[in-house]
């Protein structure tokens, strides 16, 4: 059984806790360590790894700390030579290319972004699927029998675009949004694109703090699934 913990999910830091019972991993490391530590309940050698997404420090801030402690980071190695880092803790990840991080298995995967950006699908032993997709505008996969999704859900085109009209987001400023951060009308289709056969709950994260609407994006992400649809931020 898939459990998921948000510690912070915003452009402000990103970090999330997830185990299946017996392996515990964090999802990007976007807080400075001592938040990190509070948040966790100074538990953070419970962790059999960190897995970072991209070199933004809203999803890294942490690891050159966590690797002073001794955790491992596993990461694409273009993210691991833009933050500079000199490791052995540091694990290379290949994109498509599947590993065993204790009892969990993980796939990377490319993700459109405007820096080298992986997602994660992350399989336990009895089968369940968790999806982890942020900080990116399309995802060109798709997946089956995923059981738990955690979705960046950023801005809306319309709520983005009144604000063009209104004169407060200069337009190239909304251009680079949109080719950068998942909107919520591309998560609708990205999720109507899935086999949701399965999916026990959906997570909307990384939730814009000046272009979104967490009550409407919630409630138009459950009509469009019919599941339950969790929010942060
Ligand atoms: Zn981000
Ligand atoms: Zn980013």
């Amino acid at each position: 059984m898939i459990e998921i913990k948000v510690l912070a999910s915003s452009s402000a830091g990103n970090a999330y806790r997830v185990t299946d019972g017996q392996t515990e991993l964090l999802l990007d490391a976007g807080l400075p360590i001592k938040d990190l530590r509070q948040k966790m309940n100074f538990e953070l050698s419970s962790l059999a790894g960190v897995l970072i997404s991209h070199s933004h420090k809203d999803h890294c801030k942490a690891v050159p700390d966590l690797l002073k402690v001794g955790t491992d980071c596993f990461m694409s190695q273009q993210t691991k030579e833009e933050g500079g880092y000199e490791s052995h803790r540091v694990k290379i990840l290949e994109p498509q290319k599947t590993i065993r991080i204790g009892t969990w298995t993980v796939l990377p995967f490319f993700l459109e972004h405007d820096v080298p950006n992986i997602g994660f699908l992350l399989a336990t032993k009895d089968g369940d699927k968790l999806l982890y997709a942020t900080d990116t505008y399309y995802c060109k996969y798709t997946f089956n029998g995923l059981t738990h999704i955690m979705i960046e859900c950023n801005h809306s085109y319309d709520i983005l675009q009144a604000k063009v009209e209104a004169g407060i987001l200069p337009i190239d400023h909304k251009n680079r949004l949109i080719r950068s951060h998942f909107s919520l009308e591309n998560v609708k289709k990205f999720l109507q694109a899935n086999d949701l056969s399965r999916v026990q709950e959906v997570w909307l994260i990384h939730l814009s703090s000046a272009n979104s609407d967490a009550e409407r994006f919630k409630r138009e992400i459950q009509e469009v699934t019919g599941k339950l649809v969790m929010i942060v931020g």
